[in-house]
């Protein structure tokens, strides 16, 4: 599909970036050190600027946008809800929150039934974590290194990124701890099972020395998104709900960013068929076009608030705009075999696809991910693993990640970009002729980092 695009209109698209930079103050940023583009439109896997530039969207805004931007299915839904009942307040019982929370729990794995929504993903992990404390009368959650949940306050110290520093002021409660991830070992380990019963061993250990009997949760990423598309090894994941039965601890999965079609099943805990206690979800479930999340929660925890009331509450909890927009989609994912697409566009173009990159580019050190979720990993030496960028580094230091990013977006690709890392994320239903223009274009500018790295 070859998107409409606007007239250029560089005018109007003058006046929106100037009142941008003279009122909005913008997430996670220096805000005189950046220049946003400014966006005209958006349709499928495009989005178009007012000069006339058509950008390719890898990264999927932030990963949300698994169905694409517009579904012409999702856009009449939420004009429908628009005209019926635009809002209305939590505590009635509303169809479209209904239907919602009815086709989330059918797809959620077990008996993850109820459904507790929220705004965002932040504010998921914020209450499963409530959750998890109220159901186990225990304070402290164990999250790893290497992992994003959120930027609010318990949801920012379980984070295991440098976003958590400037905010640990409140992490009375959060442990850290290793997951596997074999490319970077924390373990020495040289093989995906070893990896797994160190990590396991690990977990185990950190459980014994903080005391089982204080630990609430355990919160991970089922597949770790934004630190890196880690794909755990086998055996990983039961393991760690093995541990967490034993000591009678709630094991939350964090399914945010990889939930919802994006690894090419419902969920990422199908692809392991592991069942955690709580599973948070936001993003894909209405594809980002109107913000949603939420909790799906246990039989068993679900009857720690059966009688007691649940000491959390949010104005818009199951919005009836939002939850339109996820009945919508998922109803959209259902017809159009979305999920399905993911699968295929993982095994039978992008697998492949980056693979070759990874055999001709001397800067990408490894692939990974699975359905509509991959990471290329770059790196200077691929003897030695070395990024081709330090950890966190900005400036000078991140000259080689910046041009890389530079050069994509000459070629009209939007590519997701943190740290080393650049990640093939695009929406579950991008064709194959998009794809591979994608994939020609991050051919090109692999170039690019391929001059920072050891040939
Ligand atoms: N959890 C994960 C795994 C995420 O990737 C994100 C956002 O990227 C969040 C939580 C936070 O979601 P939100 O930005 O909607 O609050």
């Amino acid at each position: 599909m070859t998107p409409q695009t606007q007239q250029p209109d560089p005018r109007t698209g003058a006046a929106v970036k100037a009142a941008d930079r003279a009122h909005v103050f913008h997430s996670w940023s220096a805000q005189d050190l950046i220049d946003p583009l400014a966006v005209a439109g958006a349709e499928g896997s495009y989005f178009w600027d007012y000069e006339g530039n058509r950008y390719l969207d890898f990264a999927s805004g932030l990963v949300f946008t698994n169905i694409g931007y517009q579904h012409p299915k999702v856009v009449a839904a939420i004009q429908e809800q628009a005209a019926t009942m635009t809002t209305f307040a939590p505590a009635f019982a509303v169809e479209s929150r209904s239907e919602a929370a009815r086709l989330i729990a059918e797809r959620t794995p077990g008996d993850l039934d109820k459904i507790f929504f929220t705004n965002g993903g932040a504010e998921a992990v914020e209450n499963a974590v409530r959750m998890a404390r109220l159901h186990t009368g225990r304070t402290k959650v164990l999250s790893a290194y290497r992992s994003y949940h959120g930027g609010t306050a318990t949801a920012i110290n379980l984070t295991g990124d440098p976003r958590r520093w400037a905010s640990d002021t409140a992490s009375a409660g959060v442990v850290h701890f290793w997951a596997p991830f074999l490319y970077r070992s924390p373990f020495y380990a040289t093989t995906e099972a070893e990896e797994s019963a160190r990590a396991l061993q690990h977990l185990e250990d950190t459980i014994a020395y903080e005391g089982p009997q204080s630990v609430a949760a355990i919160i991970l990423e089922t597949i770790p998104g934004t630190a890196g598309i880690m794909i755990p090894p086998p055996g990983y994941l039961a393991g760690v709900r093995e541990i967490c039965d034993r000591y009678g601890i709630v094991f939350i999965l964090d399914e945010v960013m990889a939930g919802f079609g994006r690894t090419g099943s419902w969920f990422a805990a199908d692809l392991f068929d592991v069942t955690p206690d709580l599973l948070t979800f936001a993003k894909g479930v209405n594809s980002g076009y109107v913000p949603l999340g939420g909790v799906a929660i246990s039989g068993e925890i679900a009857e720690t608030f059966a009688k007691r009331p649940f000491p959390g509450g949010l104005t818009y909890s199951g919005h009836p705009l939002a939850c339109a927009a996820a009945v919508a989609t998922i109803k959209a994912m259902e017809e159009e075999d979305i999920v399905g697409q993911a699968a295929r566009l993982g095994t039978d173009i992008l697998a492949p696809a980056l693979a070759d990159l990874a055999a001709r580019h001397p800067s990408v050190g490894e692939v990974r991910g699975v359905g509509a979720f991959w990471a290329l990993d770059l790196v200077r030496n691929r003897e030695t693993h070395e990024p081709l960028v330090p950890y966190n580094a900005t400036g000078e230091a991140n000259a080689p990640m910046a041009a890389f990013g530079a050069a994509a977006k000459k070629l009209g690709l939007w590519p997701f970009i943190n740290m080393n890392r650049t990640h093939v994320v695009p929406p579950c239903n991008i064709t194959e002729a998009e794809a591979k223009e994608g994939l020609a274009a991050l051919d090109t500018a692999l170039s690019v980092a391929d001059e920072h790295a050891v040939a």
